[in-house]
């Protein structure tokens, strides 16, 4: 397996090469492929499994190929993290694999000032990776409308509920357009997560790595 038969697109694969990625992991393997053709996903990987680039990869792509340009303070692709770190990894991910496309990236954390967060996300973001708090501080400020919103990714979706995030999230979901692609990432499948899949995801591909 390598990346070109994967089917992502040269920018990509040129930032992959850079980076020095030689081959797809095997949650990458899987997901790539599933997620460039639109489906949800609901995968169990940890850490270390190469899970960010199995989801930003496809993710860029869809969002370069099907791109209508972003309106004011909106936001197509959401990443939802439980920490500060975690945003941080993620969004420097995006950032990497991105390096080629010409896709507007926004970062949202709390226990920072929020105000140039609400600056950049004046012209509206590609992607927006944000923890669950911080994310409805924005929508709260009007910074922040999910009418073009496209696709959802909760990674660590099983911290994000040992976080006490539960209620932060379902406020979210409740903001968001039903029609759209969403992927879930966890390290373990608890009930909760489960109950959580089924009712965000719908016919998804299911991956373990
Ligand atoms: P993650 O599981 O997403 O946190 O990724 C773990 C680490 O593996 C990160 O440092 C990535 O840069 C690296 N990585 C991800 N995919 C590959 C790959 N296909 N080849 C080499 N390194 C990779």
């Amino acid at each position: 397996m390598t990346f070109p038969t994967l089917g992502l697109i040269d920018p990509l694969l040129r930032a992959l090469d850079t980076l020095g990625y030689e081959k797809p992991t095997p949650v990458q393997a899987q997901a790539i492929p599933a997620v460039l053709a639109g489906r949800d996903l609901m995968a169990a990987a940890q850490t270390g499994t190469g899970k960010t680039a199995g989801f930003a990869l496809p993710l860029l792509q869809r969002l370069t190929m099907q791109g209508p340009q972003v309106a004011a303070n909106s936001v197509r692709l959401l990443v939802l993290v439980p920490t500060r770190e975690l945003a941080v990894q993620v969004y420097d991910s995006f950032c990497a694999y991105g390096q080629n496309l010409p896709l507007r990236m926004a970062l949202a954390y709390g226990g920072v000032s929020i105000n140039p967060q609400m600056m950049k996300l004046r012209r509206g973001a590609d992607l927006l990776v944000a923890t669950p708090g911080r994310l409805l501080d924005l929508h709260r400020q009007n910074a922040l409308k999910f009418g073009q919103l496209e696709a959802l990714v909760l990674d660590e979706a099983d911290r994000m509920l040992d976080l006490g995030f539960s209620r932060e999230l379902n406020d979210i979901f409740a903001l968001l357009p039903a029609q759209r692609q969403t992927l879930l990432f966890s390290a373990t499948f608890s009930d909760a997560i489960r109950g959580l899949a089924n009712t965000l995801l719908r016919q998804p591909l299911s991956i373990e790595a």
